[in-house]
């Protein structure tokens, strides 16, 4: 009886998993249009993409079921479309990534022994979050903008050096709740702005003009549901009238653009926009933040993969007034950011350098005249994609924190 009743638990807790085993990820090649468009025909499976068919020179990267394997395969090689496999057995690459969360080491929590090469739980997140402002209370104070759909707080870390209402560089990771590095990159840049005041006199000028503002989490829900049921869920875990699909893209939510070309009214898509703008508490919250504010010179939101830094627009070709200088200083980030490791990004803006994508974040801050708006794409290319290994992730907040530098120093140096 005891037996069965520990066989039953066990089952249970392995059925409360999604399970990735045999499934794989492709990279497909479309050597033209006419390509393109046989595999947007996929799109039709409601196949997780991780990198959107777009443009005819640049990688699709689709992650199918083991189910659907054989068929995708044998429609691409029929049309005679290039494809090769970029992970091979998804479920191997989650294994890996939980062995060595569950290898993590729990010191006593302080600033400087937390594990900033690891991946971390949303509790474990919070847990840090409250160790900041315990240790260093007069730096950085935790305000809660808002509550999740499912409830929980919306934390943002406030990094400040005194003054009433300072111009304020917003910094947010992890909307996209699978892209674990951006969350884990949040955690590095704390602690980065933290230790460089007084020491570092870039950081130290610019903490002495500015507010910072960092959300960690930004999507906790969604990114409670990628340690507890499916390490590739993407969008917010809201309920949707009319269907049995859950959640939305966060990214597609914003009032700008909204609905046009770009996004989804699929509840059941990846980038499904939602029933209106704002639509998700989420957003919402940073909304009412940005317009209570009035004072955010510079606004960067943080996804991976695919290394870019790209500016408005991503929902219409016209060119976003300030375009040359933003252009400029996306050069000079990314330079400085391939100073430390090599990494090479591309840049521009988002419809010019990605694909069209309407309801965005930063279109919609550009158009409440945050000038300064920038997207980072992180690491990878496409060798492990979301499931970058946790043995990258100082490596890519490093290089990341030189660029996100140049930009508020750029800040700084240029009011408005
Ligand atoms: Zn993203």
């Amino acid at each position: 009886m005891r037996g069965l009743l520990v066989f039953a638990t066990l089952l249970a807790v392995a059925f409360s998993t999604e399970n990735f085993v045999g499934h794989q990820v492709l990279r497909i090649l479309a050597a033209d249009e006419a390509q393109l468009e046989m595999v947007k025909e996929l799109e039709e499976l409601e196949l997780d993409f991780w990198r959107a068919p777009v443009h005819p020179e640049f990688p699709i990267d689709v992650h199918v079921p083991f189910g659907s394997l054989q068929g995708v395969k044998a429609f691409l090689e029929h049309n005679d479309i290039d494809y090769s496999i970029m992970i091979e057995d998804l479920q191997s690459l989650v294994d890996e990534e939980q062995l060595h969360m569950s290898l993590r080491h729990f010191m006593p929590l302080s600033i400087d022994t937390f594990n900033y090469a690891s991946y971390h739980n949303l509790d474990e997140i919070y847990g840090f979050m409250d160790v900041l402002v315990a240790e260093k209370p007069n730096l950085v104070s935790k305000i809660q903008i808002g509550r999740s759909y499912e409830g929980r707080p919306i934390n943002v870390l406030k990094f400040s050096t005194g003054g009433v209402n300072r111009p304020a560089i917003w910094i947010d990771t992890g909307i996209h709740s699978r892209e674990w590095v951006t969350q884990a990159s949040g955690i590095v840049f704390a602690k980065k702005i933290l230790d460089g005041y007084g020491k570092d006199a870039s950081l130290t000028s610019i903490l002495d003009k500015f507010d910072i503002f960092l959300e960690i989490v930004t999507n906790p829900d969604g990114f409670a549901f990628t340690h507890s049921s499916n390490r590739m869920w993407r969008k917010t875990r809201s309920l949707n009238s009319g269907s049995s699909c859950v959640g939305v893209d966060p990214n597609r939510n914003w009032d700008a653009g909204f609905g046009v070309a770009g996004s989804s009214g699929n509840p059941c898509s990846e980038t499904y926009r939602g029933p209106r703008p704002n639509s998700e508490p989420e957003v919402k919250a940073i909304v009412d933040f940005v317009k209570s504010h009035g004072n955010i010179k510079t606004f960067i939101s943080i996804h991976s993969y695919s290394q870019l830094l790209l500016y408005p627009y991503g929902y219409t070709t016209k060119k976003a007034a300030d375009q040359p200088e933003l252009d400029a200083l996306a050069k000079k980030a990314v330079d400085a950011l391939a100073s430390l490791h090599g990494t090479k990004y591309r840049y521009g803006s988002i419809i010019t350098t990605i694909y069209q994508a309407s309801g965005g974040t930063i279109d919609w801050t550009y158009e409440q005249g945050i000038k300064y708006s920038y997207t980072f794409e992180l690491r990878d290319t496409g060798r492990y994609g979301f499931m970058l290994p946790a043995s990258q992730i100082l490596p890519t907040a490093e290089e990341t924190w030189l660029a996100l530098k140049v930009i508020m120093e750029h800040t700084r140096d240029h009011p408005y």
